[in-house]
């Protein structure tokens, strides 16, 4: 099976500069893998018309697909133009198809098409041009010698319209790509080595066209199960299979698959469960309840929340007595239980969430250090507090204590804790 390789090339000043982050590449490598593309490299360039040139030629040397975004504004630091009319020896004139769907775009929003406006228009005529609704820069396609060349402008949903509906079709019909398979399985609960060693069995023993990759991010871990073939169908097959002795193994820190997030998948149990619920929230300062609102449809089971930072509002809006946090302290198994506790009775919820915690860099003491957190679940069943050290800086702590809770909803709603 031949492999097909591809470069991507980011071009603008202001990724080097340090103002943007080059987010581009990443979603084009996510999608080129996909598809079974081997992103071979990823260069970085200024709007300099030597380094352009001189990155496209290096990139062609080595791959067979150049994907390059950024540069194609109509304002004269854009240079991916002339760069790619030199580079494939060729005049850049107004493209009429171009000229009718970028003045169009104009009149749709009845915005006035100046002289600058139409020099979008004007493509290298050795391209073809690539139809972008969504914005006032054509794609490019270019084919020479057996390799192609797709420039799009850097706008992030501009590019990512145009991978999604021309480039990675244009792809696929011009190369054989490999079959290939893509699972990803989301843990939580778990660390990456102790996680490594529960599946080292099951790992050892994956058949040699299957590769595994362990992704951790934030109180999570993503693994990635890859493997080529001839047959999807019968891939998959064997993925299944996969994953259903995996499950055996880790069922319990398993939450979900591809792009499913943990709190859509603690969303979507509570609406089975057709069971509410409610946060409080001192640490992590509205974090948690963001979480849970950022999911659509999420008003079917999120009550609210109550911001408890300050000690006043629990003791007021939240009835912790002035007792338990003088004795305890806010950061305390006894406070933070309080909180979960009342917030579910007074907003009304089936469950209540609560956090407390040094969210840091200040405010530590020797038994209570910046990391401490104290999260809190409440039912009809009772109330329970857990102690967690992260010891990490501030937003870590905040997000990893939402991530804590998240995590421990999942646990209780799945009764795998
Ligand atoms: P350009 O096509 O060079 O005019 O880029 C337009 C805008 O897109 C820039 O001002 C950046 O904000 C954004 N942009 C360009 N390249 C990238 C990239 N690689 N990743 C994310 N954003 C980008
Ligand atoms: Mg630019």
């Amino acid at each position: 099976m031949m492999n097909f390789y591809a470069e991507i090339l980011t071009i603008g000043d202001e990724i080097l500069f340090g103002q943007t982050l080059d987010t581009n590449s990443h979603f084009i490598c996510d999608r080129l893998t996909e598809i079974g593309v081997r992103v071979l490299r990823k260069t970085t360039v200024g709007d300099t018309e030597a380094d352009i040139l001189s990155a496209i030629k290096d990139a062609n040397d080595r791959a067979d697909i150049i994907i390059i975004t950024g540069g194609l504004g109509p304002t004269n630091d854009d240079l991916t133009k002339p760069c790619l009319a030199k580079y494939f020896d060729c005049p850049i004139e107004i493209n009429e198809k171009a000229l009718q769907e970028v003045s169009a775009y104009f009149e749709r929003r009845g915005r006035e098409f100046t002289e600058l406006n139409r020099r979008q228009a004007e493509l290298p005529t050795a391209c073809e041009m690539l139809s972008n609704p969504v914005g006032t820069a054509p794609g490019m396609w270019f084919e020479k010698e057996g390799k192609v060349l797709a420039s799009l402008p850097g706008v992030p949903h501009e590019m990512k319209y145009l991978i999604e509906n021309e480039v990675l079709d244009r792809i696929k019909d011009r190369f054989e790509l490999p079959i290939i398979y893509h699972k990803i399985i989301r843990t939580c609960g778990i660390g990456e080595s102790y996680l490594a060693d529960k599946i080292r069995d099951w790992e050892d023993a994956l058949p040699g066209h299957f590769k595994l990759a362990y992704l951790p991010t934030l109180g999570e871990v993503k693994l990635r199960l890859t493997a080529t073939g001839t047959s999807l169908k019968k891939l998959k097959l064997e993925g299944n299979l996969l994953m259903t002795e995996l499950s055996q193994i880790a069922g319990k820190y398993i939450y979900g698959y591809d792009d499913e997030s943990l709190e859509s998948v603690v969303g979507e149990l509570l609406v089975k469960k057709d069971l509410t619920i409610a946060t409080a929230e001192s640490c992590t300062g509205g974090h948690l309840a963001h979480s849970f609102t950022s999911v659509p449809g999420s008003s079917r089971y999120f009550r609210g929340s109550v911001i408890a930072y300050h000690n006043d509002i629990k003791k007021e809006q939240l009835d912790v007595p002035a007792e338990i946090l003088e004795k305890h302290g806010a950061v305390s198994e006894e406070t933070v239980t309080l909180m979960a506790e009342n917030v579910r009775q007074k907003l009304g919820a089936d469950i209540g969430v609560a956090t407390s915690g040094i969210a840091g860099p200040e405010g530590g003491t020797k038994e209570k250090p910046v990391g401490l957190v104290w999260i809190a679940y409440s039912d009809k069943n009772g109330t329970e507090a857990k102690k967690i050290l992260f010891l990490k800086d501030r937003m870590f702590n905040i997000q990893y204590g939402s991530k804590a809770v998240l995590t421990n909803l999942f646990r209780k709603l799945t009764k795998k804790d």
